[in-house]
């Protein structure tokens, strides 16, 4: 077993302990490093994907760039605010549209401003990364106890070794992580984390020669099933060579019995379900399978410590609020609960 950055044995090599480990890229993740590299303390991020942004990442395309994941967001909390304001003020991010409508017409929901990336809804994140170490390409298979420390082991057999352990992935694949390696947590919470299931969502991505107009707001709530949702990344601001460039949602019941279905059966049938709404031949379908979209119930607070020392901490969109507002608080409580 490779043991990388350090010997094999923490007692021999407590100089070159990671002061801190964060796993996934994701919006919690990156919001916890960057609160810990503000207060001085160092952090190694591990993620699987090529890139930072979790669900939350754009797709490139010979026509131009997809938000494929997470659409927008919407703020309730204060200091999420303050935050939001911030990236506004850094032409990170900007306000898309006051709500969307639905198949009736009417605008869902209070009428919120809803923010999306300048570039793409990982714009904040890949701001949030600049001077963070990330690890891209870094599956973890397992999380262990090594004496007084916690040891992460990724697919290619590293192992990193740390006193501060953060785990931001959805709380299923954290289990594992942690389940795998033996870590024992105790029952009254394992069956609250046991509850959190995400719904699936399986996604198409469309480029259009002709400008398709659905919405005057760039976006369209559809009736849920088949399809949840339709958007024009255009009407974002994101780069196109092509006049329309939808990403198209699956509803959780059609994404669930469509998860093992073929790649090109589906990309027929959500067109063909889409097809009054696109009008023309596609130049180009892509099709992406989310496993996890949103969390059907939620862990009532916005983190949980499993250990003190060392510190092992769960966080994410499974934690107290779902999306990207849910995982925002829930990254900043994380950090906040890691003692000095
Ligand atoms: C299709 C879709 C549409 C959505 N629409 C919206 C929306 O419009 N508005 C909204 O507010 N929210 C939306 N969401 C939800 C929102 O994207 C999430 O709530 C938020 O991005 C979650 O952030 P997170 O950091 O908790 O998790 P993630 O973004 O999932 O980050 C976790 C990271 O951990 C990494 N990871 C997982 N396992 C491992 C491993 N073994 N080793 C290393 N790394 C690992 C993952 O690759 C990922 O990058 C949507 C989500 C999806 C999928």
């Amino acid at each position: 077993m490779k043991q990388t950055p350090m010997a094999s044995s923490p007692s021999s090599s407590r100089e070159t302990i990671l002061p801190s480990i964060i796993i996934g890229a994701g919006m919690s993740g990156l919001t916890a490093a960057s609160k810990w590299h503000q207060a001085g303390m160092s952090s190694v991020i591990l993620e699987k994907s090529r890139g930072v942004g979790g669900r939350m990442s754009r797709r490139r395309s010979e026509h131009g760039n997809f938000d494929h994941g997470a659409q927008f967001f919407e703020v309730t909390d204060s200091s999420f605010q303050q935050q939001v304001d911030r990236w506004q003020q850094q032409e990170l991010i900007r306000n898309w549209s006051r709500g969307f409508p639905d198949l009736s017409g009417q605008v869902r929901g209070p009428g919120l401003p809803c923010y999306c990336g300048r570039d793409g809804m990982n714009s904040v994140l890949k701001d949030l990364s600049t001077g963070l170490d990330v690890r891209t390409g870094q599956r973890v298979e397992r999380i262990f106890r090594q004496q007084d420390l916690w040891a992460v082991e990724t697919e290619d057999a590293t192992v990193y070794q740390t006193r501060a352990l953060l785990v931001t992935a959805p709380v299923p694949q954290a289990l594992s992580m942690l389940e795998k390696g033996d870590v024992s947590i105790n029952p009254r919470q394992t069956s609250a984390l046991a509850r959190i299931d995400y719904e699936p969502c399986l996604t198409l991505m469309v480029a259009l020669a002709q400008k398709v107009n659905f919405s005057e707001h760039g976006g369209l709530w559809l009736s849920g099933e088949p399809l949840s949702w339709i958007a024009d990344n255009a009407s974002k601001g994101l780069a196109a060579d092509v006049a329309s460039m939808l990403t198209i949602h699956a509803g959780p019941l059609f994404s669930r019995q469509h998860w093992e279905t073929d790649a090109s059966e589906v990309t027929r049938i959500m067109l063909k379900a889409a097809s009054e709404w696109i009008q023309q031949e596609p130049l180009a379908a892509h099709y992406h399978r989310w496993r996890y979209h949103q969390p059907v119930e939620l862990f009532p607070d916005r983190m949980l410590v499993i250990n003190q020392d060392p510190w092992l901490c769960l966080a994410g969109d499974g934690f107290g609020q779902s999306g990207v507002e849910g995982a925002y608080l829930s990254g900043m409580a994380a950090a906040e609960a890691l003692p000095d």
